[in-house]
């Protein structure tokens, strides 16, 4: 993305996001949560007439905020069902399961415990576990190995481990189709292995992410449709950004502004 720079980093720190979401739906924030973005979260609240009774979070990795400027129309299924757009600098190092640590706890790496790129249990409170004591139905979909897949591994929801994002894709799918969650998290990992093999404007590269939305414009198609008569929440939620490297493939973990700029998308819808 070397002609394409961001020379901002934003200024508002992803671990504010936890407890604004945990006030949409209506939760206690996770323990450890930086304040929440009132503003935004009543915003939200208000669009929908009260808390949310249902939220899908969308987690596709790797989306830059520079993509969303330089790739548009790629976005419109996500402006679709998740029009409302909110610029986050994620956190360092920017990689998956630290970014994704923060997204769900809302704390600093330095407090959550996961600083580098590794993917234990984590121990901090989570939106997760907020969930949970409220009596939420919660299911998480990702494939087998993932970030998301493995630092919740001891939650107890209900994990859905898939082969792939397709798998991924189907399964989640499945589950609106049923309705037995009140939440559904859902992450889509390819278009992150594909860059890093190929560079983040690479054909393939390209392809998934419109893949990876086109899916996110069916599930979400899917969960306005079911769940007319109750308020809620869409949301497409990446984890960090994304540059490419010297020789050509794509990269992230630094804190270069193509890394740790991100938007994060917000649908809310009442009864
Ligand atoms: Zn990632």
């Amino acid at each position: 993305m070397g002609d394409f720079p961001d020379r901002f980093p934003n200024p508002v720190s992803l671990t504010h996001e936890a407890a604004t979401l945990a006030r949409v739906i209506g939760v206690d924030s996770p323990r450890d949560a930086e304040e929440p973005l009132s503003p935004l979260a009543d915003l939200l609240i208000e669009q929908m007439g009260g808390i949310a009774e249902r939220s899908l979070f969308f987690h596709p990795d790797a989306v830059a905020e520079w993509l969303f400027r330089k790739y548009p129309d790629y976005f419109l299924p996500v402006l679709r069902h998740a029009p409302m757009a909110r610029p986050y600098a994620t956190v360092m190092p920017s990689v998956t399961p630290v970014c994704f640590a923060t997204m769900y706890s809302g704390a600093a790496p330095a407090v959550h415990g996961i600083r580098e790129y590794r993917k234990p249990i984590l121990t901090v409170d989570t939106l997760f576990d907020r969930m949970l004591e409220k009596g939420l139905r919660v299911a998480n979909v990702a494939s087998a190995g993932c970030s998301m897949a493995m630092i919740f591994a001891d939650r107890k929801m209900d994990a859905f481990v898939t082969e792939d994002d397709a798998d991924s894709f189907r399964v989640a799918l499945a589950l609106l189709e049923e309705d037995r969650y009140d939440h559904i998290s859902v992450y889509f990992g390819e278009y992150d292995s594909i860059m890093h093999a190929r560079g983040t404007e690479a054909c393939e590269s390209l392809a998934k992410l419109e893949e990876h939305f086109r899916h996110f414009d069916l599930l979400a198609r899917k969960a306005r449709t079911l769940w007319q008569g109750k308020r809620h929440l869409i949301t497409v939620q990446t984890d960090h950004g994304v540059h490419d490297q010297a020789d050509g493939r794509g990269a992230h973990g630094t804190d270069l502004t193509a890394d740790l700029n991100v938007l994060h998308f917000y649908g809310a819808y009442p009864n």
